[in-house]
Parts: C-alpha cells; sequence; structure tokens
C-alpha cells in the first residue's frame, strides 16, 4: 500500500486540537488514506524541520501564534492571504529544492460560509456589522462579511481608522442599526473564560445575531450576555469545520 500522505496544523500552544480529531475521522470514515498531525513548534524556523522530518507532509494548518509569522516563508500568497496578511493554509508542493510553499486564509470564507447560513434568507436590507476587537481574527472576519455584502464597523479599545470606534462611543442607535455583533477577540477563552467584551448589551434586542469567534467553551459569556438580551447567538464551530473543509479543498481540489 501507498505511503499515507501527511497533513498537520503548526502553532504553540497546540493543546486540545479540534483539527485533528475532525482530519483523523473523516478519513476513517472515507476510507482517506492520510494521517493528520499536531507539531507544536516553540519557534516558526522550525517548520523547516518539521518539512524535512516529513517527506509525505502535503499541506498544513497554521494557528496562534504563526498566521502572520509564518508569511516570510511562503513562496505565494493567495489574494485571500494577501488581503488579510495572514496564511491559515499552507499547500505544500514539489520536493527538496523544487518545494513550493502555497499560503491560503480560510478564516474569511469560513466565517462568511457560516454566518451567512444564519442569516434570516427574507432580509434584503443592506446588512450592518460590529466586530469587536482588532486583531488578525477581525480583519479575516470583515474581509469575510464585505464578501457578502455586510459593511463592518470595529469597536476596539484603541479605535483607528475610518471605519472604528470606541466601546463607549456606541449608542442604542448605533447598535439597534447593526443587526451583527461579532466577537472576534480572545475574551471568552481560556485563561479569560469568565470574561466578555465591554459591550453595551442591554441595547440588544431579538433583531440581533451575535457571533463568537470562540468555540470552546461554548457557550461563552459574550453568548449568554447577548441571549439575556434576546438576540440570536452562535459560537465560532461552524466557521472552524467549514474552514477545515476549505483546507481540503486547497490540499485536493475535492471536496471532504
Ligand atoms: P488576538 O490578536 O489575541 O486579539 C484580537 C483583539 O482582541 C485584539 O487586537 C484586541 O483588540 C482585542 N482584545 C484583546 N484582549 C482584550 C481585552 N482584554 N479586552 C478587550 N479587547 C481585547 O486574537 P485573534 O488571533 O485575532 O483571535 C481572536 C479570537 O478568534 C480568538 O479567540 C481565536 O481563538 C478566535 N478564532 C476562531 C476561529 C474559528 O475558526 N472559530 C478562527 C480564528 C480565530 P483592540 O486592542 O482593538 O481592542
Amino acid at each position: 500500500m501507498k505511503r499515507p500522505e501527511i497533513f498537520g496544523l503548526i502553532g504553540f500552544p497546540l493543546g486540545h486540537s479540534f483539527s485533528k480529531n475532525f482530519f483523523t475521522e473523516e478519513f476513517h470514515k472515507k476510507n482517506i488514506n492520510a494521517q493528520y498531525l499536531n507539531f507544536e513548534i516553540d519557534d516558526i524556523g522550525k517548520i523547516m524541520e518539521v518539512v524535512s522530518e516529513y517527506p509525505e507532509l502535503r499541506g498544513l494548518n497554521v494557528t496562534t501564534p504563526y498566521k502572520r509569522q509564518v508569511l516570510p516563508y511562503i513562496d505565494i500568497l493567495s489574494p485571500d492571504a494577501e488581503a488579510i496578511g495572514a496564511v491559515n493554509v499552507i499547500k505544500i508542493k514539489g520536493d527538496g529544492s523544487d518545494m513550493v510553499f502555497e499560503g491560503h486564509n480560510t478564516d474569511a470564507r469560513g466565517f462568511a460560509i457560516d454566518i451567512a447560513s444564519k442569516l434570516p434568507a427574507s432580509d434584503s436590507k443592506p446588512i450592518k456589522a460590529l466586530v469587536l476587537g482588532s486583531g488578525g481574527a477581525s480583519s479575516a472576519v470583515i474581509y469575510g462579511l464585505e464578501s457578502i455584502g455586510v459593511k463592518a464597523t470595529v469597536v476596539s479599545r484603541t479605535p483607528q481608522g475610518k471605519n472604528a470606534m470606541s466601546y463607549s462611543g456606541l449608542t442604542p442607535a448605533i447598535i439597534a442599526d447593526n443587526h451583527i455583533v461579532v466577537n472576534a477577540t480572545p475574551l471568552g477563552m481560556a485563561p479569560h473564560e469568565n470574561e466578555a467584551p465591554p459591550f453595551p448589551y442591554q441595547w440588544l434586542s431579538s433583531n440581533h445575531l451575535c457571533y463568537d469567534l470562540i468555540y470552546n467553551p461554548s457557550p461563552t459569556k459574550f453568548m449568554k450576555l447577548c441571549s439575556r438580551h434576546g438576540a440570536t447567538v452562535s459560537d465560532g464551530i461552524g466557521m472552524l469545520i467549514a474552514q477545515a473543509r476549505l483546507s481540503w479543498l486547497i490540499w485536493k481540489s475535492e471536496e471532504l
């Protein structure tokens, strides 16, 4: 039998990995001769050691803190990855000195696919969103929202630029005008499980869809506060699954 192709995840620390379980189960169910491994590397430079140790490695997912740090190792950048300025999927082509790293970003499309499935189908009004936090995940979410015609404003502790505002600048009118609120901060996941962004939750209503990028734990404190005021809530598991499937499409040019 042919040796299995290898795929994997680089990040630090990795802890419990959703991706390893997801791909291992899918490979088993669909009889795919492949393996998915976790590579917990404490320095991005070690990516080259991983690649030379596993010649069957054909693709990598990239997670915190390397989505931006991996850029110098990428030979070809997809338009999504270039616009967002971060890579979370690498397709490895060729071998030895002919090896090429193709960098992609599936966070934006994974988010867009999942949130689009949760928006009311009949809503033809232009929809606006508030995105809490201004890190890498926030940039991907904004790119994903724009791709489905939603205009986003960043809410930040230190707002910068035209489409950004502070938490203290939020008013009932602004909140009524923005039907989507996305938590793109790490508040709600370990070690911040009991924290939520300083957002005026009391002005939310049943017209709002509040989406937390965090999927573990779920529900997060943000989700609990939003649903207490009547909003529909979602965690980030659908985004994670969508982007794992998009990774496979990039690596193998087929649906998983
Ligand atoms: P990050 O860079 O660590 O933080 C994002 C932003 O959150 C920061 O730029 C900051 O924005 C705000 N923030 C940080 N600490 C805060 C605090 N104490 N109070 C208020 N705001 C704070 O994180 P990231 O890499 O962008 O990821 C954000 C979250 O998305 C993480 O929980 C990550 O696990 C999750 N994520 C999920 C998926 C998925 O598939 N579901 C994919 C990607 C990421 P300001 O300084 O502007 O306030």
